[in-house]
């Protein structure tokens, strides 16, 4: 696709040795676009381009170390088992206790980010208990937050992380105070 530059800006890559560079400009159909390239064949192996994970490195703008999105991915699966174990159970009743198709909206809806209307419009002709057991698949790590405080849950963090450094990163995550 092509790119017409207007203006660019560099940084030093993560190493120091080349830079990162943002280009701005429009594409071929006269769009704002821009372009974030690092220009460091050492950086470029060891980082990708993921902003989603930015919170993870300092600011590279975006990169960020591929091994830290792996232990990043790591972390939230060993948490996300151990939940899965303990609460699994509270989610599932808290489910069963939703009387209609609304209340399981309501309990699912913070994940989904759909209105009432398309959820009755996806829901039509599903059954309540089918719309409980598709629910039950919302337990996931970044669900957490949302499942404990709807099942009224307060989780035992030592139970699911085993150092203080993830038990930090597991109360940010959760919405919880954390004190440095
Ligand atoms: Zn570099």
């Amino acid at each position: 696709m092509a790119f017409d530059e207007d203006s660019r800006k560099t940084f030093p890559c993560p190493c120091g040795k080349g830079e990162i560079v943002l280009r701005y400009g429009s594409d071929d159909r006269g769009n704002y676009d821009s372009r974030n390239e690092l220009s460091c064949p050492e950086c470029k192996a060891l980082y990708v381009h993921e902003p989603m994970y930015a919170d993870l490195s300092e600011d590279n703008h975006g990169w960020v170390l591929k091994s830290l999105i792996e232990e990043d991915r790591k972390f939230k699966a060993g948490v996300e088992q151990k939940a899965k174990e303990l609460y699994l159970s509270s989610w599932v009743y808290r489910l069963g206790l939703a009387k209609n198709k609304k209340e399981i909206w309501a309990l699912t809806r913070g994940n989904a980010g759909i209105c009432l209307k398309t959820f009755y419009k996806w829901s039509d002709g599903k059954s309540l208990d089918a719309l409980r057991k598709e629910a039950e698949r919302e337990f996931y790590y970044g669900n957490l937050k949302r499942i404990f405080i709807v099942c009224f849950v307060k989780p035992d963090l030592d139970a699911l992380v085993t150092n203080e450094q993830d038990k930090k990163k597991l109360m940010k995550d959760l919405g919880m105070i954390v004190n440095s």
